[in-house]
């Protein structure tokens, strides 16, 4: 059944009365706030609402920290260091919204909120891309494939290649910092990196991080190539197809198809489909239009996608549901993200910044390393998302 017709279908159980049958109505859940997606956003949110009546769906049996996936497919850690189970959180998938009734329909039954916080994180585009059966490849953003390739990489060797999609997509430093990281394991291994950004999205062109310029003289003085600007099409065993028809040979792949947001919400008329899919909001990190759907993380329209700015991100529209409350909330003033690359466990460059409003300028940024601190800063900041996971649930 589509999505649209379920809606209809809920619709009518609801007035009672379905193929003249009168049926009861479906148990409808309530509560204060209803989180979808329990990530690090979405957690941050259940972790400043304490006290309130709040629901979390969350369609994961387990949560992985995003930059620790590179070092279990790297085998420089186990899984157990840097995941954990959803214990606490509703087990279902939010499928559809009806903001006028104030109903979220997931796989766990109907939920009726009071606040609406939208947290799901990105999705990714594997349709857009022609994968041949038997094309063998790790792809760090996705939880199950970085479980099935735990080590994979930790001998790669030949010709390894990195490719990564256009923007927006997630932790636009993490394909870089494999680079770095397979160069340091092998550095007999032939690395390069497949960019497919073509362009910045006009709105975001300042937002762009400043280590960029560092990280390519970094890449250049470790011998690592790059390509920019090409898309791969498809991905055969052996080889990637880009966009303008080039061919790139490969004996390990590490690939992502495009990141977008999710055409339920687009459905539901929160999010457009010229913005992938992904929800505009407005600087209470509410969704334009209304003031009780809240969108926070990677789900938001904009091309910072890293776990700092879903963490600033949730403190700002979580003091505002207090506030509107009535309650005490204390907003942090402006939203913040960094970006630390590894260059080896030992040493990273980090980027970071801060801005605000969340389409607006930034008000200062800053370069440091490379250094032992910034990749100690980094492994802090891992072990922090693990954490902001595990105290949400011990809330519940
Ligand atoms: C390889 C990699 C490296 C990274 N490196 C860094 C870094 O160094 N520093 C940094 O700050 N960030 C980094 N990130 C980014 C960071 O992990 C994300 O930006 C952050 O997790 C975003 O949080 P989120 O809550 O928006 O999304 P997520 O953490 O992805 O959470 C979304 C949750 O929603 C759930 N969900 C999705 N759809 C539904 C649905 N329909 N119904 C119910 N639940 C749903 C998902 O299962 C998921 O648990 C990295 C990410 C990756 C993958």
């Amino acid at each position: 059944m589509k999505r649209r017709d379920f809606l209809k279908f809920v619709a009518a159980i609801a007035a009672g009365a379905v193929g003249g049958y009168l049926l009861t109505r479906p148990r409808i859940r309530k509560a204060d706030v209803v989180v979808v997606g329990g990530g690090l956003a979405g957690s941050t949110i259940v972790k400043n609402l304490k006290g309130l009546d709040v629901v979390v769906i969350e369609r994961g049996e387990y949560y992985v920290v995003g930059p620790a996936k590179e070092d279990i497919v790297l085998g420089l850690a186990q899984p157990g260091e840097y995941a954990t189970r959803f214990e606490k959180y509703i087990r279902g998938e939010a499928f559809a919204v009806d903001p006028g009734n104030r109903l979220v329909y997931t796989t766990a039954g109907v939920f009726q909120y009071r606040y609406l916080v939208l947290a799901p994180g990105i999705r990714l585009a594997y349709e857009d891309v022609s994968i041949e059966p038997g094309a063998k490849y790790v792809n760090i953003y996705d939880d199950s494939n970085v479980l099935s390739n735990i080590g994979a990489l930790r001998n790669a060797r030949g010709r390894v290649v990195i490719a990564h999609p256009g923007l927006p997509y997630r932790c636009t430093s993490a394909p870089y910092e494999m680079a770095f990281l397979i160069k340091w394991l092998n550095p007999q291994a032939e690395i390069s990196v497949v960019s497919g950004v073509k362009e910045i999205p006009a709105e975001f062109v300042h937002q762009i991080s400043g280590l960029g310029d560092k990280v390519a003289s970094l890449m250049e003085e470790r011998g690592i190539g790059f390509i920019g600007g090409h898309e791969v099409v498809e991905v055969r065993a052996n080889e990637l197809v880009l966009d303008d028809g080039d061919v790139v040979k490969y004996d390990s792949l590490v690939w992502t198809p495009p990141h977008r947001g999710w055409p339920w919400l687009v459905e539901a008329g929160l999010a457009r489909e010229g913005e992938f899919g992904y929800i505009r909001v407005d600087d209470n990190m509410r969704a334009l239009g209304w003031d009780d759907i809240y969108a926070v993380g990677d789900v938001v329209w904009h091309v910072v996608k890293t776990g700092w700015a879903a963490f600033y991100e949730a403190l700002v529209a979580s003091a505002k549901i207090l506030e509107d409350m009535g309650l005490e909330a204390k907003p942090p003033g402006f939203l913040y993200s960094e970006d630390a690359v590894r260059l080896t466990p030992q040493e990273a460059v980090r980027g970071a910044k801060a801005w605000w409003p969340i389409y607006g300028d930034i008000l200062w940024r800053n370069i440091y390393g490379p250094s032992r601190e910034n990749a100690e800063a980094k492994y802090q900041w891992m072990n922090a998302m693990k954490k902001i996971i595990l105290e949400a649930q011990s809330l519940l």
